[in-house]
């Protein structure tokens, strides 16, 4: 087995007995990137140079007997939204195509001073505006193990990294889904953590209300650790919580005896395909026949989630994008005849069609004619989803649901029908709206497609989330299918 196929925990555990070097497994990495990029288009920006650089002074380092972190000296790929210091920070978009950030996000501090390598940054929708890599300005990244086919968004860049192994490890973001469902079209693992867990300083905003920074590896020991890396207050975001979090992968525990599985009966509807719930389905009795307690929820109002979710995330949206009017940093058009043709001009070029439709919905719902009608309902409904899920909790540990109703799509398949996109966001945007923590992992494959299962937990409970999601990894074996790209 090549060094770039290891877990991180593993990898970990070779470092620090000497049995590899940081520089030969950041070599490694890049000579995957080297074989397979130019199929995959995982990338916008590969910092090789840097990373090997890095990579001699872990050596160094542990060479001279110093304590490192325990995923010192692992490559990380990191999601383009997220503001790294001297390192292009595009968002994908045309908006940003020359912006180098003067600062680092509160995550890149804690990844620079774990000593983790930097391998590049990772393709994206625009803004993570998105369910595909389509809506990228600069490429479309495409599924490993299919390469006519999406790896799903917005984080694809990165579930594609890391399931072609470009990566070892990754992070991405999650609005609506967009750490779980390429986690899920992927065959890897992916955490969107609690809201207000990790810190979202320096994270370029989408909605700042449902955005939450999480890893996404290829087990779940790996997710656990950089989870426990990147989670913790920050004075900088007002929205960290400042509580005492664990340091979950220590704490990892893969029995299920009684834990309890609650199954909504709303996310295994007619949208969904048979084969998935059929995988999720089985999963679920594999565990129960392993020692959990399986209970059938009800959350009612699931139906209403994608309306909240797109009027709630767009108006955000439309707020935050103000930014961006050729002033302050990125594009500005090259020709204008006043401040206003300026606005007009920049926005219209730097921004792509996705983004421009948020904006325009955005801004609609929240105008004074159509607030009550839009934005505030879909502000009361998001109290009821909440509510349901918090009656859920008193009596189940975690939820289980598909991540998504099909395994991924063709490109091409769905850019031109942006409903028919949206749609495929059902199961994932209701965890976002109540703050939730979940967890995509692979439970099977449908036509050679992975199929992803979601873990949902309670606030602030990674914990058992992690440990039910450890659980079902272990009974199987662990997560083995390694995508057919060459
Ligand atoms: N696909 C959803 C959207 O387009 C979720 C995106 C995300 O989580 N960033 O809004």
């Amino acid at each position: 087995m090549e060094l770039y196929q290891k877990p991180a925990y593993e990898l970990s555990d070779m470092l620090k007995k000497k049995e590899c070097s940081a520089l030969e497994l950041t070599e490694s990495v890049f000579k995957r990137i080297d074989t397979v990029e130019d199929k995959v288009d995982a990338y916008l920006t590969v910092c090789k140079e840097q990373a090997l650089q890095k990579a001699k002074a872990v050596d160094e380092a542990i060479a001279s007997g110093k304590t490192l972190h325990q995923l010192a000296g692992i490559p990380i790929g990191i999601k383009d939204n997220i503001s790294t210091k001297g390192i292009r920070t595009t968002c994908a978009s045309k908006m940003l195509e020359n912006y180098v950030p003067p600062f680092d996000a509160a995550v890149m501090n804690k990844i620079n001073s774990a000593d983790m390598i930097i391998t590049g940054k990772l393709n994206m929708d625009e803004f993570a505006m998105g369910s595909s890599t389509e809506n990228s300005h600069y490429k479309t990244t495409k599924n490993p193990h299919d390469l006519s086919r999406v790896p799903g968004g917005s984080s694809g860049g990165s579930a594609a990294a890391v399931a072609a192994c470009e990566a070892i490890i990754a992070l991405g973001s999650d609005t609506g889904g967009s750490i779980r469902q390429p986690a899920a079209y992927c065959g890897v693992v992916g955490l969107k953590p609690t809201y207000g867990s990790v810190s979202r300083y320096g994270l370029v905003a989408f909605a700042s209300s449902l955005d939450q920074i999480g890893p996404i590896g290829r087990n779940v020991k790996d997710v656990a650790m950089l989870q426990s890396l990147i989670c913790g207050h920050d004075k900088m975001d007002a929205t960290s919580k400042n509580i005492q979090y664990p340091n979950y992968s220590d704490n990892l525990k893969s029995n299920l005896l009684g834990l309890k599985i609650g199954i909504p009966k709303e996310y295994f509807g007619d949208g969904i395909e048979p084969a998935v719930k059929q995988a999720v389905m089985n999963a679920v009795k594999e565990m129960e026949s392993n020692g959990a307690i399986v209970k059938e929820i009800t959350l009612p109002s699931t139906d209403f989630a994608l309306n909240s979710y797109y009027i709630l995330s767009s108006a955000e949206a439309s707020s935050n994008l103000a930014r961006f009017d050729g002033v302050k940093y990125g594009y500005r058009t090259a020709e204008y005849d006043s401040l206003t043709d300026m606005y007009e001009k920049t926005r219209s070029e730097g921004f792509g069609d996705e983004v421009k439709r948020r904006i325009m919905l955005g801004t609609f719902v929240l105008s004074s004619g159509y607030y009550d009608a839009y934005y505030k309902k879909a502000k009361l409904l998001q109290r009821k989803i909440s509510q349901e899920f918090s009656t859920a909790f008193a009596d189940v540990d975690v939820i289980a649901t598909p991540t998504v109703p099909s395994p991924a799509f063709k490109i091409g398949e769905n850019i031109g029908d942006p409903l028919k996109m949206y749609a495929t966001d059902i199961c994932t945007v209701t965890i976002n709206i109540a703050g939730l923590p979940a967890i995509s992992i692979p439970c099977g494959m449908d036509n050679n497609m992975p199929v992803g299962m979601q873990l949902i937990g309670n606030k602030f409970d990674e914990q058992t989330l992690l440990n039910a999601a450890f659980g079902y990894e272990q009974l199987i074996g662990g997560f083995n299918q390694m995508p057919k790209i060459i």
